[in-house]
């Protein structure tokens, strides 16, 4: 006798390169927590689009909080722990990944403390960009007075509509002028070569993860937004190391024979999404697997496009790292934003558009200043906008979102 159970085919498939990138990420983390016990190399804090590849060329290993956020996300872990940072005066309307890293920290609580040869990472220098927002900066600066270590940052300017060489230059500076400090606390001598060789990989790497969300674009799609989520974090957390690229390149394989086979990431694709903002990072799975039963896949997303960076260049290793994280999603003007998001929509063959109005993180929430209605008069494309968190679910409503959800994607069937 059959058991009925083990015949259930799954309404979205499984990726199978996923334990090799949990490999990936076990021995990223392996390192760090190592350094942690040995006391070297020394450990930087980075913000996710800071200047990584610096920070690996001048010796440390790189811990990036925020990855620590969306895994307190996506552990659920986070909204019992926000209220420990409220309690010490970070408000509940700041981003939630600074307020569950932080009752983490107040808590000793961490989902890393089940991972093999756990360390506690403390920082020998914190690093932010602000291209994203504020609150990394507010985040690193709360470390700063527990840890009493160095601080460095660089301040870009935000709202551009065209990223100039003006732009450029302020943010290049900043980075240049991070160079000595560092290489201080490293005891490392500054290698120019070795600076350009981490740009290098870096480029690769974007290109790769570029190359990966663009299979999306096949019909049906092999990957889905909510696997494009966990899959992305090599490309985050392991810029300027070749063991990203390795991993996409495995991945890609895998995407390329689906992409051939004509396997899609769900079963029978019908419609055809593009996600605005955030993850709601506790609800990957239920999201996936209810967009699935709705015989649709999200293909797309801001989110997942934003560690998508074309301007690295190893013949202009400063400079150029500069514009990359410059001209990121985040830091454009809505003009630009939208022109962008109407080449995505075409790439991707999009059917409707879903905003995620996350309530603590107006950085990543492109509704509120008009943007769906001006996309839907230009692509004619329907939206709706969800309310909900990165990781504070009690901003989240699962019965509203299933019942918007399900009502929209009637809409596009009638369509
Ligand atoms: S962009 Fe949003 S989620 Fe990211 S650090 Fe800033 S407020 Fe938090």
């Amino acid at each position: 006798m059959t058991d009925a159970k083990t015949e259930e085919k799954p309404l979205v498939r499984k990726i199978e390169s996923r334990r090799a990138m949990a490999k990936a990420m076990g021995e990223y983390f392996g390192e760090i927590f190592e350094a942690a016990r040995e006391g070297s190399p020394k450990i930087a804090w980075c913000t996710s689009v800071g200047p990584a590849e610096l920070l690996v060329a001048c010796g440390f290993r790189v811990y990036f909080p925020e990855n620590h956020g969306a895994m307190l996300g996506a552990t659920r872990m986070a909204t019992d722990l926000i209220p420990l940072a409220n309690a010490v005066g970070y408000s509940p309307e700041i981003c939630s990944y600074l307020t569950s890293d932080v009752g983490s920290f107040l808590k000793g609580e961490t989902p890393m403390a089940k991972m093999p040869g756990y360390e506690f990472p403390k920082p020998d220098v914190l690093i932010y960009n602000t291209n994203q927002c504020r609150d990394v900066k507010d985040w690193m600066s709360y470390y700063q007075k527990h840890f009493d270590v160095p601080m460095y940052g660089v301040n870009t300017p935000v709202n551009i509509t065209e990223v100039t060489e003006d732009h450029v230059d302020v943010a290049a500076k900043q980075i240049e002028a991070m160079v000595e400090p560092l290489c201080e606390i490293t005891g490392v001598k500054f290698d120019y070569d070795l600076f350009k060789e981490k740009v290098s990989l870096s480029r690769e790497l974007s290109e790769k993860w570029k190359t990966v969300l663009e299979t999306a674009s096949a019909v049906p799609s092999p990957i889905n937004f909510f696997d494009s989520t966990i899959h992305m974090g090599p490309a985050v957390v392991m810029r300027g190391s070749t063991r990203a690229i390795d991993y996409y390149n495995l991945l890609l394989e895998e995407l390329n024979t689906c992409i051939e086979t004509g396997t899609g990431s769900i079963e029978d694709e019908k419609y055809r999404i593009y996600w605005d903002g955030m993850p709601i990072w506790g609800k990957l799975k239920s999201h996936s697997e209810h967009f699935a039963s709705l015989k649709t896949c999200v293909v797309a997303s801001t989110y997942c496009n934003s560690w998508i960076f074309d301007a690295f260049d190893a013949d202009d290793p400063f400079k150029s790292m500069a514009r990359a994280y410059t001209e990121l999603f985040i830091v454009r003007s809505d003009a630009w934003k939208e022109t962008y998001m109407q080449r995505m929509f075409d790439l991707y063959k999009i059917d409707g558009i879903i905003y995620h109005d996350a309530k603590t993180c107006p950085a990543n929430s492109n509704n509120r200043y008009g943007m769906p209605d001006r996309l839907q008069k230009d692509s004619g494309l329907p939206y709706i906008i969800i309310q909900g968190d990165l990781n504070d679910m009690r901003c989240y409503s699962e019965e509203q979102t299933r019942t918007n959800i399900e009502a929209f994607i009637e809409q596009l069937a009638e369509k």
